[in-house]
């Protein structure tokens, strides 16, 4: 009835409540995961099956996505489903306590792992870009990001302005799924925010979801609004339609130096994400199908000025980081020589939390009641009441954040408290204390699941940055432990041929079974991001592998 029906009128929302349209919850999970990946409130572009991220998609094409559909419906706890790049490949024998659906998305064999090739392939139909949790369906809008967007603005107040944001002034750009997390996240930390997007719908979009507070296509009146907040050391974010390329060069020469600066433009994919200075959304489109090649010269150019200008205000200034999207990089590439003169933010400010094994921990309601999430908080409230940060944090997400798709929560956690939170959650569901059982993933961007250079691997003690053997490892290790499903991935957050990476999503739905698998997973998981840094020399990781029994 349920494919019938889709296939009469496909729509991207997830079935709600408590009736199961699959065989079992690890089944239901993912279909409903996946089909809240491409909800209207949670994905930027849902008719082409985007997510987030550019390009980063949920399934490969319209036939794909109904065939998953149909196949996750008949799924038994016997068998698990293999998905090659968002298309479903096969199905293979296996076990209750095995992943119901194994993904591998975007990989290419290292020397052919270009942007070129893989759009070589894309545009034949053989290959889609899976982003981080775009095609590992656990993509949850832009409070995904908007902890760890926090986390880091916070670290950085504390670093360089006296732990006191009030009155300073954080610019950015790059207002869509990811980086739209920037404004509410700088707010909340207690700071003015100015962030340019060239395309006007997306600036709106976070205006409808309350994750931006004004929008404006006047440099002029974007500049009264911020000044004023910040003469009265009021929090607000504004967002401006504009290049930001454009946006930095006004601000230099105004002589209005921002206190902090970064960017979330899609310059991971500098042709169908970064927008060339100069060009009409229109003119954008029509050139990046019509000639490509000169699209990305464009784009590279752009990149090129737009982190120059960065590097100028840096040096009046600005406390500067790249923020996760290698536009250093690409800006290199472009003709700008220094581009790598203001550091990344892993290294930065997030490095520290990966050595105690914290990372994205999140967790969705099936049921789709916001009442289950606050429930949970609650649970996790009473659960760490020591821990002043975590409740402070819970507090402001209750307020502050709207909920896009299934009701969700995002709360960094560490080795310990991860497999403790999954146990409580799952005990929940299995009192009946929420309605429908809880999905529990988190972001690729984690301790012990990534290999990125020029991201979460810049500038390891040791060298390592390249290595991903780690990703790897962290993948069978999910496996293992019985994940209810899990991915591996290729050029997420800094695209193709700069990242490998894994994910995975384990559901609590009250049973034994998935006790025993939470407590594997939620432990392997961050044990995962302990070894890697404790290999790698760091001593902060070390003592928490003494602290958990980890050490060899
Ligand atoms: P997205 O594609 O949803 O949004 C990108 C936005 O950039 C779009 O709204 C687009 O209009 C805008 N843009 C493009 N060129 C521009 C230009 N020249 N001037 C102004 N605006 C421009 O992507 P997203 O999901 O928001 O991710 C953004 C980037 O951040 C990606 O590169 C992603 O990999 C990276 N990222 C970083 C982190 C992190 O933790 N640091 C996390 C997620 C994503």
């Amino acid at each position: 009835e349920f494919i019938k029906t889709y296939a009469a009128h496909p729509v991207y929302h997830a079935p709600r409540g408590t009736q199961l349209h699959a065989k079992s919850w690890t089944t239901e999970a993912p279909l409903r995961m996946l089909l809240n990946n491409l909800d209207a409130q949670v994905a930027e572009n849902p008719d082409e099956l985007v997510v987030y991220g550019g390009i980063g998609q949920a399934a490969r094409n319209q036939e794909s996505l109904r065939k998953i559909i149909e196949l996750l419906l008949e799924l038994d706890e016997d068998h698990s489903l293999l998905v090659q790049s968002g298309k479903p490949v096969g199905i293979i024998r296996s076990h209750p306590q095995a992943p119901r659906v194994l993904l591998a998305n975007s990989n290419l064999v290292p020397a052919w792992a270009t942007w070129e090739h893989f759009n070589e392939l894309r545009a034949k139909g053989l290959m889609m870009f899976g982003q981080m949790t775009a095609g590992s369906w656990i993509y949850i809008g832009t409070q995904g990001i908007l902890q760890g967007t926090y986390e880091t603005f916070v670290e950085c107040g504390r670093q360089h302005f006296n732990n006191d944001l009030k009155g300073k002034l954080i610019v950015s750009a790059g207002l869509g799924g990811m980086g739209g997390a920037q404004p509410l996240a700088a707010t909340m930390a207690g700071g003015v925010f100015l962030g340019a997007d060239v395309d006007a719908s997306r600036i709106q979009k976070r205006v409808d979801t309350k994750y931006i507070d004004r929008m404006t296509e006047s440099y002029d009146e974007a500049i009264g609004w911020v000044k004023e907040a910040m003469a009265k050391g009021e929090e607000l974010s504004v967002g401006l339609v504009s290049d930001a390329g454009d946006m930095l060069e006004h601000l230099l020469k105004d002589n209005f130096i921002p206190d902090m600066l970064t960017d979330q433009t899609s310059a991971h994919d500098p042709i169908n994400g970064y927008m060339p200075n100069g060009l009409t959304l229109e003119e954008a489109a029509d050139l990046r199908k019509s000639d490509p090649a000169k699209y990305k010269d464009l784009s590279l150019k752009s990149m090129a000025r737009h982190v120059g200008f960065m590097l100028d205000l840096q040096k009046r200034g600005a406390i500067t980081f790249d923020y996760g999207n290698n536009i250093r990089e690409f800006a290199k590439q472009g003709g700008e020589p220094h581009a790598f003169n203001f550091p990344g933010f892993t290294p930065e400010y997030i490095r520290p939390l990966f050595c105690e094994g914290k990372g994205p921990f999140r967790w969705v309601a099936l049921s789709g009641d916001p009442e289950d999430i606050y429930t949970t908080d609650r649970a996790l409230a009473e659960a760490f009441p020591e821990n002043k940060h975590l409740l402070n944090w819970l507090e402001k997400a209750r307020e502050r954040i709207a909920f896009q798709g299934l009701p969700a929560r995002i709360c960094w956690l560490g080795m310990g408290e991860r497999e403790k939170a999954g146990l409580i959650f799952n005990d929940l569901v299995r009192t009946g204390k929420v309605k429908a059982p809880i999905v529990i993933g988190r972001d690729h961007l984690d301790c012990g699941s990534v290999a990125s250079p020029n991201r979460e691997t810049e500038s390891m003690k040791d060298g390592s940055d390249a290595v991903s053997d780690w990703p790897l490892l962290n993948l069978m290790s999910n496996t293992s432990g019985g994940a209810t499903w899990v991915s591996f991935h290729h050029g997420g957050g800094v695209g193709m041929g700069y990242s490998q990476h894994a994910g995975m999503v384990v559901v609590a739905d009250g049973t034994d079974r998935a006790a025993e698998c939470l407590k594997r997973v939620l432990y392997n998981d961050p044990a995962m991001g302990i070894f890697r840094h404790m290999d790698a020399g760091y001593e902060q990781a070390e003592e928490t592998a003494k602290r958990f029994n980890l050490s060899l």
